[in-house]
């Protein structure tokens, strides 16, 4: 890793972060953070230090939510609520608000996270697995024709990026009248989106949106409306119309996390908006994906073409001693991060809405390096 010089980290000091999140942030947010963080322009204090209630931070939280709305051209019957407990609680409150006692809910299990997401709904109600692709090892996505889809479910529920397996829905399955409920924890605003055809969108906020400790959740009004009174027990915090109601400001909200996700967001905007990023985010995937077909074999993808991840690339090597010394080494050329979950092995980089295309370059370089020394 690059020494940080005692005074001030500066952008040459940094490398190039595969991590799979808490993930790299775009540059000019860490920037604006950093000059601001004694002192807001004009306020006299940081953001760590004010009312969550002040004019300021009103304000900000405005202004994430007008942006969002912009960014993703979220139509006006939908909430865009700032949560805490990360996504990992959206496993929970999503049943608990919206599993109806009397119908059950699909939910469709392409990875480990769709597995806990269908663990805590199955605590609250009944749950149907639409579709599996488990005994492939969660090599792909489920084709529309493969989804066992019951028309008077809740909701159906996707996980629309596998970040540990490194697959991705490349569009909405047709779910009919029913609500289409997802996590895009690790691909949301990572290209164009249609709100309009989700019910529930969740996302913590650590991959493409900021960092952790802040949950997006955008959520058409309808189904709070659908069921006037909470179901008998729920816990107030754990109600989405209490958050609705009160603008994610029923108690105190994580406001560093909403602050930066707000510089985020506006960086998003200037970069060009979802088609801009949409575009990057291919052009950067599509570099690795062709270094490791072009490898002859050495390299192996883990997802199957048609399920490919445009945020996280994910590949074995001839053996899993040859990617211990590829992690190693590739640290030593400033590449960290690489290492794939335990449950895969193999390599992962992750490459985010911010991760740059000259540290993708270098990945390929330090690659077929990598290959010709060890193939
Ligand atoms: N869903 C997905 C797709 C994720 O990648 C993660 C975290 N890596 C989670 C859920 C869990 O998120 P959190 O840690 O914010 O609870």
């Amino acid at each position: 890793m690059a020494t940080v010089a005692a005074e001030k980290a500066t952008p040459t000091d940094r490398i190039f972060n595969f991590g799979p999140g808490p993930a790299v942030l775009p540059e000019p947010v860490l920037e604006e953070a950093q000059r601001d963080l004694m002192s807001l322009p004009g306020v006299g204090m940081s953001v760590l230090e004010i009312s969550h209630r002040s004019k300021t931070f009103e304000e900000i939280l405005d202004g994430a939510i007008a942006d969002i709305r912009r960014l993703a051209s979220v139509p006006p019957n939908y909430h865009i609520l700032f949560l805490g407990g990360g996504a990992s609680l959206q496993f929970s409150m999503v049943p608990m608000n919206l599993l109806d006692p009397d119908r059950s809910a699909d939910y469709v299990v392409t990875g480990s996270w769709s597995k806990k997401a269908v663990k805590e709904a199955q605590k609250v109600g009944t749950v149907s697995i639409a579709a599996t692709t488990e005994d492939e090892n969660f090599t792909s996505i489920p084709e529309q024709s493969e989804l066992r889809l019951d028309p008077e479910a809740s909701y159906v529920h996707i996980t629309t990026n596998n970040t540990i397996y490194g697959t991705e829905w490349h569009r909405e399955p047709n779910v009919g009248m029913v609500p289409l409920v997802a996590d895009a924890s690790s691909d949301v605003f990572s290209r164009p989106v249609d709100v309009s055809k989700y019910g529930l969108l969740y996302a913590g906020a650590q991959k493409n949106l900021g960092p952790a400790g802040v949950t997006l959740v955008i959520l058409r009004e309808d189904l709070l409306a659908r069921r006037p009174l909470p179901p008998k027990g729920l816990p107030t915090m754990l109600d989405y119309n209490t958050h609705a109601q009160n603008k994610s400001l029923y108690n105190t909200p994580p406001v560093f996390a909403v602050y930066i996700l707000r510089l985020v967001v506006k960086w998003m905007l200037e970069e060009g908006g979802l088609e801009a990023i949409g575009r990057r985010n291919a052009e950067k995937a599509e570099i690795l994906y062709d270094a490791l077909e072009s490898s002859g074999g050495f390299y192996r993808p883990h997802a199957r073409p048609d399920s490919r991840s445009n945020m996280n690339v994910t590949f074995r090597l001839p053996s899993e001693d040859l990617v211990k010394q590829f992690v190693a080494e590739a640290g030593k050329h400033g590449l960290s991060g690489l290492k794939g979950h335990r449950s895969v092995g193999g390599i992962r980089a992750s490459i985010y809405n911010a991760f740059p295309k000259k540290g993708v370059e270098a990945l390929v370089s330090f690659m077929e390096e990598f290959a010709k020394k060890n193939g």
